[in-house]
């Protein structure tokens, strides 16, 4: 089993060594092409800009593509800016891939130097949560699944095959959300 990460911008190291340190079995490799794309049985669109991997995805010709790949049932995780590029609403933007029934606004938290850690609890795990300039997310759709929420917020969703956090677990040492995602796959092929 093969995890693609979006080598387009971002944390992409990050998370293939979290993937690659979960289990022997699964590997994670750079994406960045549309033959890249047809090769991974799940993707990772990590944190970043979500301006640029926009423009990106355009440039690259991936945007049809990974949106087709999603809605015939990939496994699909998008970390911060990556939540922003899957969701369906994004205040005062149009959106990218709307994929996952929420409604997002960014920046939300604060500039950078306001970043912080937060915790609480993802799906029965109690986790640290990394916060960059993140986004709020501001309304969930009736099939969407809270997983985690920290300060009375929702942090992680899941619709389906899509997961989406506002926080980056890549940027901790704790790899049980990635292990999580790998389920996702598990439970697929
Ligand atoms: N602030 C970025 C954006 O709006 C997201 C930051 C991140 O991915 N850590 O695109």
């Amino acid at each position: 089993m093969t995890i693609g990460v979006l080598a387009l911008q971002g944390s992409v190291a990050e998370h293939i060594k979290m993937i690659k340190s979960v289990n022997k079995k699964i590997d994670a490799v750079a994406v960045k092409t549309v033959d890249e794309l047809a090769a991974v049985d799940a993707l990772i669109i990590p944190g970043g800009e979500s301006t640029t991997l926009r423009r990106l995805l355009n440039e690259f010709n991936l945007l049809i593509p990974i949106k087709e790949r999603i809605l015939a049932g990939m496994p699909v995780w998008g970390t911060c800016a990556g939540l922003i590029l899957l969701a369906n609403r994004v205040e005062g933007e149009y959106p990218c891939l709307s994929v996952l029934d929420v409604d997002v606004k960014r920046n939300a938290y604060g500039r950078h130097s306001e970043s912080f850690v937060g915790e609480g609890d993802f799906d029965g795990m109690y986790i640290n949560m990394v916060f960059i300039r993140a986004p709020f997310i501001t309304r969930v759709g009736d099939n969407v699944t809270v997983l985690a929420e920290c300060n009375d917020r929702p942090v992680a969703v899941r619709q389906g095959n899509v997961l989406a956090t506002v926080f980056h677990p890549e940027m901790t040492r704790d790899n049980r959300v990635h292990k999580y995602f790998c389920g996702m796959i598990d439970a697929k092929v």
